[in-house]
């Protein structure tokens, strides 16, 4: 799970990471109460954002409320902001690049830095190997890192305390947090020799998501995915996660029935997009069964029982339902259905069986 900008300077916070005075708004939010002048970036799932016009300066309210428009009203890299993060601005002195990752073939994590920040790593990697450290690490930078640190960086002895600060706090978030990556690009040193994290990207390993209850990430980016197969289907079906959307109608095809369709629900809160898929679905006349098949992570039982029991009422023909519902918030969203009278199976193949006697009596 990719974390937008704002969500990972959160985590970041909570270990004690510098990052600049921000705060998060959307549309209908009174611009007023913003300080000025403010950075505004747009809140997307990628890279790049400077270059494509997603990062702009606002020193009047005019501006701020011109800015503010124009990124919320325009897709950038193809991705259209809902939030707005609006930061102080830095007057940047040094940018810096440092990030953690896991790299699978060391089987560690791994510290990468480059003395220069804002810039793309992985162009880096190849050119000058002495502008660049690679260090594989088992717990948090010890004295000797931080030394190397600053001799890549060119900094001062005087920044190493801060450098050891900002280093120690961003293990803490990446551990803690069972990241995959956290890259900081650029790190900066501002004029006032403040070492901040003006950027951060982070992804956290979805399938930790049952140890950290306090994931609860906007998820707008991975949006759900229909794919008709057959006008004439029989079985439609929604799953979460596109491996098991897959198999789902695989065993539908094994079972002898048509699958209509493929849909992955997508990660997390998602009533609305499974309620638009009800909808897709009902559309199509040929279909007289629809298999639900969730294994939650991300997802929760709860908000797909919350669609389910939505779909029941929107919809006056929604052809027989056969769910199997598993994972996080199982109970609350079994509980929810059960207020509903509306029955669970145990498993795929019970789901698979049921619909196809359903079709044949059809
Ligand atoms: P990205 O383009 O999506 O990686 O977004 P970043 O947050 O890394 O911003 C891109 C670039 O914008 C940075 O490398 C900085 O040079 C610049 N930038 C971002 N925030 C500030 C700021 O507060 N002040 C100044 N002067 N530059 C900024
Ligand atoms: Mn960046």
């Amino acid at each position: 799970m990719k974390l937008l900008e704002y969500e990972a300077k959160e985590l970041l916070k909570t270990t004690g990471a510098a990052v600049p005075e921000s705060q998060i708004f959307t549309i209908g939010n009174d611009l007023t109460k913003l300080p000025l002048p403010v950075v505004l970036k747009v809140q997307i799932p990628i890279g790049g954002r400077g270059k494509a016009g997603g990062i702009k300066v606002a020193k009047t309210l005019d501006e701020l409320s011109q800015i503010t428009t124009e990124l919320l009203n325009n897709p950038i890299k193809g991705y259209q902001a809902t939030t707005l993060l609006a930061e102080e601005v830095i007057s940047i002195k040094k940018e810096l690049y440092l990030s953690l990752l896991i790299d699978r073939s060391l089987q560690s994590i791994v510290l990468l830095a480059h003395k220069d920040g804002g810039i793309d790593i992985e162009a880096a990697t190849e050119q000058d190997s002495n502008s660049l450290l690679r260090i594989p690490l088992d717990s948090s930078p010890d004295s000797a890192v931080i030394s190397q640190l600053l001799t890549l960086y060119s900094l001062d002895e005087s920044m190493r305390e801060p450098l050891e600060q900002i280093v120690d706090s961003l293990w803490r978030a990446f551990t803690k947090n069972d990241a995959l990556l956290l890259e900081i690009n650029p790190l900066v040193v501002d004029e006032n020799d403040r070492l901040l994290c003006a950027d951060a990207k982070m992804e956290l390993d979805d399938s930790a998501a049952f140890r950290h209850d306090n994931w609860q990430f906007e998820t707008p980016m991975t949006s759900s995915q229909f794919v008709t197969l057959n006008d004439n289907g029989n079985v439609a079906c929604m799953a979460n996660g596109a491996g098991l959307a897959m198999a789902t109608v695989d065993a539908i095809a094994a079972a002898g029935a048509i699958p209509a369709n493929f849909l992955d629900i997508g990660g997390g809160t998602n009533t609305e997009g499974m309620v638009k898929a009800f909808d897709r679905i009902t559309a199509m006349k040929s279909v007289q069964a629809i298999i639900i098949n969730v294994f939650a992570g991300i997802t929760r039982c709860d908000e797909v029982a919350e669609a389910i029991v939505i779909a029941k009422d929107r919809f006056a023909h929604l052809p027989p339902l056969f769910i199997r519902l598993a994972g996080t918030n199982e109970k609350q969203g079994k509980d929810i259905l059960r207020s509903r009278d509306i029955a669970t199976l145990d498993t795929l193949s019970d789901c698979v069986n049921s619909a196809i006697q359903e079709v044949s009596h059809a």
